[in-house]
Order: C-alpha cells, then structure tokens, then sequence
C-alpha cells in the first residue's frame, strides 16, 4: 500500500517523500490507520520493520492541531510521550520523529542517562509536544519538576520486553501513574511474553493487535540456518560459510566481551578484515568500529548483544550468531539486523552440543522446529583448527596442535570458562542504571544517519578468491548439507 494512499497532512507526506519512502511496510500498514482512529494498539514488531514510523506518522498528524508558534513554554506541552529502553534506541527514534515532524511546528526532545542533565532540562524547559525518553532518566526529570506530563495524550512504550528485561518495570509504573487516564496508548514488544500480556492488560484498553509476521516471529525475508559445529571448528566454519556464500559483509554475535575480542582478534588473524564492539569500548572506539564497518574498510563487526542493541544499520548481508545467545530472545533482536524493512538477510547460528536447552528455547519462542545442518568443509579454506584454539587469540599462529587433539579434552570448554568470569555481556536487573552507557558526548553521530551498505567494498573480502567455485549469491551450498534434527541429535547424547 502507497503512503499516498494515507492522505498524511501536507509537512508529514512531504517529509516521508523525502525520506525515499513509497509503499508502506506491513506494520506500518496495518498500525497507521488505527492510530489515526485514536485507538490503543498492541504491536508485535521488532526494530527493522519500519515501527517508528508506524507510530510517529499518525501520532504526529493527530498531535497537527496543537502546532503552535509561539515561544512561550505553557503553548507547547508534553502531548506525546516515547518511553524506549536504551540511550541509542532512544536517540534513533527521536532522530526520526524530527525527520518526520520537520516541516511541522511540533517540537521533540530526547532524555537519556549517562549523561548531564542540565542541557536536557533547558530543552524541556522550553516546551516539547514529543518527548523520548528512557525511563530511569525520565523519572530523573520528574522527580526535578522539569518534565510536567498531566497534559499528555499518547503514550509509546517501545521494544516493552527489552524495558521488562532490564527490570524498568517499576519505573514505567511510576511513569504511567502521572498521566492523565484519558489518553491512547501504544505498545511495541518484539515477543508477547505473559509479563508483556499483563502489562497491556493493566495499561491499555481495548487494543487493536496488530502482528507482523506473526507473534515472536522473525522478519520472514531472513533465510535461517542453524549448523552443528564443534567448538573448536566455529572459526574454520565461519570461513567456510563466508566463502561459500559470497557474504561481503557480516555480524558475528558473541555471548561475552572477553570471547569478543578475542574472536575479533584471532579473525583480524587469519586475514578477515575485522572490528569488535563490546560494551567495554570507549564511545570513540564504537563509533570508529561501526564507521569501518560503515564504509566498507571492514568485513566482520564481531559484537555483544549489548553494543549492538538496535543499530539501525540497513542490509547487513549476514548476521552469524557464533555463540548462540543465552536469551532466546535476543536471537530474534540480533537477526533483526539483518532483513530490515523488506530487505533479504541471512541468519546463520553455529550450534555446539552444549548448546541443546538454548535451541530449544529459540525453538519454543520461534514456533518452529529447527533442523540442524552440517558444513562441509573445501580442502582449501583454511583449517583454523590446528592453528590454536577457539577464541584465543593468543595460540594463533603458534605451535600447531596435533590433529588428534584439538576436539574437546585438549582445550575443554573454552566458552564456559569466559562464562565463568562473569563477562556475560547480558544486564541484569540490578545492573539497570547502567545500562544507558556513560558518554562523552551528547549525542552519537553514527544514529543520526542510519547506515547504508557501501556501494562498493574498497576491497574484495578476503574470502571472496575462491567464490565464483560455488557459485555467487545466497544459494545454499553444494557443500552445506541438511543433516540431522535437533531433536534427534540431542537425543543421542
Ligand atoms: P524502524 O523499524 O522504525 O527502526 O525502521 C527501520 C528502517 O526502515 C529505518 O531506517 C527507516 O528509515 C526505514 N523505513 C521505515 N519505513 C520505511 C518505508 N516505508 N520504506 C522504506 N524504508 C522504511
């Protein structure tokens, strides 16, 4: 369906034509129409599916007649608020309801923790109808008579189980306690978990739910695959999928911070253009990573679900969960990167033995069964396997290990024992206030402009030589056969 089709206000078509969009995505689709109607809506939608424009658009056309030019704070209220669970996704979604409201005489502001509050109260101060906020920072502004919210008439809470998850459950109710009961109100959850049913049942009325896809499902343009490798053969595996599948660029997720860098490390190694981003990098490193994977000067981002969390970055080809998260949910955000907004991606997930209880979960929350195949290796891709152990960065290139003792007993649960030292880069609850990372800066340059896949890599990736052999594109490879069920392989155990 054509956004022309929506007979948006003039400034709001005007702005979204400008953006380059044309036909709406099916959230947008179906949740646009019935925002216009004033209803609450429960969406099932992850970030990629283009649900900041699905609310922001008809939020912003019905909030149209309270534009006002004066410059007196009194006239431009709180209307509308945007409650998001990290500093980036929340500065994401503020960036693009300024796009959408430019030529609109709405004002928007964002707060976020991490950093001083004195340049956040000036803005509110003035008056903002929009405001996108997290919520240990919003509260942080209540609680300091700088944001007034008992004029407020919509309400967004976005990616609701991210918030739950990071324990802002009380805050949000604290927040929502300071509105006023009339009012509509919008929740966005990329999963319908029972805490989430609750929370739509104490806060909305009446929804309209609205699924794209289906609930907890993942984005049907992402092609899936899970292969059974061991341990020690992750790395070799990795080479073998980039090459075989003529994937230019990619993700790598990690579970840790240690395994990250480390990984990243051994990658950068064995000739694979590499950077990481973990939650231990400065803001300078992050962005400089994510600059590189940008243009194109790298191939590989090896990263932690906590750096990666809601980049908007367009067209990752490929996102490999190289350990599989210990979240089921967290599979659904990570391959949310690639796929977006109607774009084909590629999931491929390396399942250890270890690994039975996380797929299963993957399998529970997804619905579905999943079938485990095995690479196949070319005698030509490197054996990374006699060159050191999985994730050690260290061992590369050193003494070759004997080929009869590189599985298991010789360097035993190398992932677990990063496990152990407590690097999960996963938050708990405690850890909440933390979680918007401290900052230098004010504002992150790389979620002003979402990222575009380079039009041409400066530089072929490495293991592109051997591609044209097996063929280019994102068919499956004659070397990449189906195998055994998970079922049936967890069973022989
Ligand atoms: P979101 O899920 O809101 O984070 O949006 C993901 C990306 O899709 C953003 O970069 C949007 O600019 C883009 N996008 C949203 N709606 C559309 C559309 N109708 N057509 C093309 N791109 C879109």
């Amino acid at each position: 369906m054509a956004f022309a089709q929506l007979q948006l206000a003039a400034p709001l078509a005007r702005a979204v034509a400008e953006m380059g969009y044309e036909s709406m995505t099916p959230i947008q689709a179906q949740a646009i129409p019935v925002v216009l109607q004033g209803r609450d809506v429960m969406g099932a939608a992850q970030t990629g599916t283009g649900k900041t424009a699905a609310f922001s658009l008809p939020l912003l056309q019905r909030m149209l007649k309270h534009e006002s030019s004066s410059t007196s704070p009194a006239r431009h209220p709180v209307r509308a608020l945007v409650l998001l669970p990290t500093r980036e996704l929340a500065d994401q979604v503020a960036q693009a309801i300024k796009d959408y409201a430019k030529y609109t005489l709405l004002r928007s502001a964002v707060v976020f923790g991490g950093i001083d509050m004195k340049p956040q109260t000036i803005e509110l101060k003035k008056g903002v109808e929009i405001l996108v906020a997290t919520p240990g920072r919003l509260l942080d502004h209540i609680e300091a008579k700088n944001a007034v919210l008992n004029q407020v008439e919509y309400v967004v809470l976005d990616e609701a189980d991210r918030m739950l998850d990071i324990g802002f459950l009380p805050d949000l109710q604290r927040i929502l306690s300071f509105l006023p009961k009339q009012r509509t109100t919008l929740l966005f959850s990329a999963t319908f978990s029972p805490e989430i049913k609750r929370l739509a049942s104490s806060y909305l009325q009446n929804p309209a739910t609205i699924e794209v896809g289906g609930s907890n499902g993942t984005a049907s343009t992402v092609e899936q695959h899970f292969y059974s490798v061991g341990d020690d053969d992750k790395r070799h595996a990795l080479h073998q999928i980039l090459k075989a599948r003529a994937i230019k660029q990619a993700f790598v997720f990690v579970n840790s911070k240690l395994g990250c860098a480390r990984l990243a490390r051994s990658l950068e190694r064995e000739g694979l253009n590499t950077t990481a981003l973990h939650g231990d990098k400065s803001q300078d490193e992050r962005l400089k990573a994510l600059e590189a994977f940008k243009s194109g000067e790298v191939n590989l981002l090896v990263c932690t679900d906590v750096a990666a969390r809601g980049l908007d970055i367009k067209d990752v080809p490929a996102v490999f969960n190289f350990d599989i998260p210990f979240n089921a949910e967290d599979y659904i955000h990570r391959i949310g990167r690639t796929g977006r907004a109607g774009a084909l991606g590629l999931a491929l997930s390396f399942v250890s033995r270890s690994d039975a209880r996380l797929v299963a979960d993957i399998e529970k929350l997804l619905k579905t069964k999943i079938e485990l195949e095995a690479v196949e290796f070319d005698e030509d891709t490197p054996d990374i396997r006699r060159q050191g152990r999985i994730n050690d960065g260290r061992r590369m290139y050193s003494q070759p290990v004997p080929d009869d003792s590189h599985h298991g007993s010789h360097h035993p649960g190398a992932i677990r024992d990063v496990a152990r030292e407590g690097q999960f880069a996963r938050p708990v609850p405690s850890q909440r206030r933390d979680y918007s990372r401290p900052a230098a800066a004010a504002r992150d340059p790389f979620f002003d402009k979402p990222y575009e896949a380079p039009a041409a890599p400066e530089a072929a990736p490495a293991w592109d030589a051997t591609v044209s052999r097996h063929g280019a594109g994102r068919s499956i490879s004659a070397n990449i056969k189906s195998k055994r069920r998970v079922a049936a392989l967890f069973k022989s155990e």
